[in-house]
């Protein structure tokens, strides 16, 4: 069985710098870094740390061979993202010695992944496969469509959230994962509570409370807990926590074993700095706790 994300691809471009930026300033930075980030990237590294097979379906530009190569080397499935002429979406992060940050982000070819990838990728896949998608790419409803006319279960993580595309894909999802805020902003547009939406899992993330499971079949609510640890940067939790978890069912796992295992990888994760390069393999989440 294979994970298949429709995922975006960054360059996360950190500069360490003595105060944020004023306007019309011009600051020098102490250092520079470049790591690999984008949601379906942390995502799709997860999915393959944990173990599953994971198709990457994006895109990226002339500079972003050394992420697709990195990606490789991660274990996943590159043969899907696009090379095209355009930027390779990047964030550049500004961090000043308080810890705080200032982020531009541009998504450059991820908004612009040709439809025939999405579908020479999905042609690929039968019905016991899954589908991810998240909000920073373009073609999400496009290509949950194509998942859900093959048969797979088609899984959103609503991030960043923007109501046009939840209320696109909700008819097609068997899995939504949103976190305290998405769930507050989905409520707020359509009027509906997690419990009520027409699909049938919905994991509801809490940060250092843990998650919430609503099977909205059974009417279940299961809340797990987070697993204790001292945070360093939580950048990456809820994309690691998405990744685990889509491993673990694509694996066979039941809903709630396959959620303490994301809980477990995205607590380490929170006490890692950086983001895709630092995910933990499935073997530092076993021998966690
Ligand atoms: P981010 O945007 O920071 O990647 P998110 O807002 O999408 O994360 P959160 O709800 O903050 O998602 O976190 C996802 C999961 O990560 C939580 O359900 C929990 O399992 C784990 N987690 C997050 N913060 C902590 C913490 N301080 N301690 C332990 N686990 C945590």
């Amino acid at each position: 069985m294979t994970v298949f994300n429709l995922g975006s691809i960054n360059a996360d471009l950190t500069y360490r710098v003595p105060h944020l930026p004023q306007a019309g300033e011009t600051l020098a930075a102490v250092s520079m870094t470049r790591g690999l980030g984008g949601k379906g990237t942390n995502m799709s590294v997860a999915g393959a740390r944990a173990g599953a097979r994971v198709v990457h379906i994006g895109a990226v530009g002339s500079d972003g061979a050394w992420a697709v190569e990195r990606l490789t080397e991660y274990g996943v499935d590159t043969r899907h993202i696009a090379r095209l002429d355009l930027p390779t979406g990047h964030a550049i992060i500004a961090v000043d010695d308080a810890g705080e940050n200032a982020i531009l982000l541009y998504p450059g070819a991820n908004r612009a992944i040709p439809i025939e990838a999405v579908r020479r990728a999905l042609e690929e896949a039968t019905d016991s496969d899954l589908f991810v998608c998240q909000n920073e790419t373009s073609l999400q409803a496009e290509a949950a469509e194509t998942a859900s006319a093959r048969g797979m279960r088609v899984a959103y993580a609503a991030a960043p959230f923007d109501v046009a595309s939840v209320r696109a894909l909700l008819p097609m999802l068997d899995l939504l994962v949103l976190n305290a805020v998405e769930a507050q902003q989905l409520t707020a547009a359509t009027g509906l509570e997690p419990q009520a939406l027409p699909v049938r899992d919905v994991v509801v993330t809490l940060g250092s409370k843990g998650c919430r499971w609503i099977n909205t079949d059974t009417g279940a609510v299961q809340d797990l807990p987070a697993v204790p640890v001292k945070p360093v940067d939580t950048t990456g939790a809820g994309d690691t926590f998405t990744g685990y978890l889509l491993a673990g069912l694509d694996r066979g796992m039941p809903m709630e074993q396959a959620l303490r295992l994301a809980s477990k990888a995205a607590a380490i994760m929170v006490t890692r700095l950086g983001t895709a390069d630092v995910i933990p393999d499935l073997k530092d989440v076993q021998d966690f706790g």
